[in-house]
């Protein structure tokens, strides 16, 4: 299966069910798991390919102007990428999406760990559904939203394993100084 199909697929089947979840949501924008008290042993590559999906959040989030950016990861490969809200939804869905699509791009295996669904789904489900009941414009479905964080991934996936690198290196936090200097787009 293409990802930008099992996106669509994973954001048509996402749970949007309670107004609590739905304001918690919107409110910690695409931020990821909290670290455990205990961390699994994982491997180096999967390690990395964890910083590559929140460094796709943050190249996304940068990309829709987003402020105050910041990514972290653990030593057990859990992370987080937050930032002040961002002004077009539209850009908001497409760094909700890229995460998941970044990492499986570098390690096609997570496919299986995201097919029961996650969190970047959930909000990015709610930003369409909000959407479409504000009749926002453009009108974006799954398979649109899927395509266009499929095609951000693929336009910029050099500054977002770039900044990962970066993010490996850091001893697991990168401000948004630090997003800003290491994710400028090239000269
Ligand atoms: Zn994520």
């Amino acid at each position: 299966m293409r990802i930008e199909h099992f996106i669509a697929d994973q954001i048509r089947r996402a749970h949007t069910d309670t107004i609590e979840v739905r304001h918690a949501m919107v409110a910690s924008t695409a931020t990821d798991r909290k670290p455990l008290a205990n961390p699994p042993a994982v491997s180096i590559y999967e390690l990395f390919s964890r910083e590559v999906h929140e460094c796709a959040h943050a190249v996304a989030a940068l990309e829709g102007g987003a402020r105050n950016i910041v990514v972290t990861i653990g030593a057990d490969a859990r992370g987080s990428c937050c930032f002040d809200p961002i002004r077009k939804s539209i850009d908001h869905v497409v760094v909700c999406l890229v995460g998941v699509i970044a990492e499986v791009r570098l390690r096609p295996s997570a496919l299986a760990v995201y097919a029961g669904g996650c969190f970047d789904f959930n909000s990015a489900r709610l930003l369409l559904d909000m959407r479409r009941e504000r009749n926002e414009w453009p009108h974006m479905g799954a398979e649109g939203a899927a395509q266009r964080a499929t095609d951000f991934v693929s336009v910029h996936w050099e500054r977002i394993v770039g900044l990962a690198l970066v993010l490996g290196r850091s001893g697991g936090t990168l401000c948004d100084a630090d997003v800003r200097h290491f994710a400028k787009v090239s000269p």
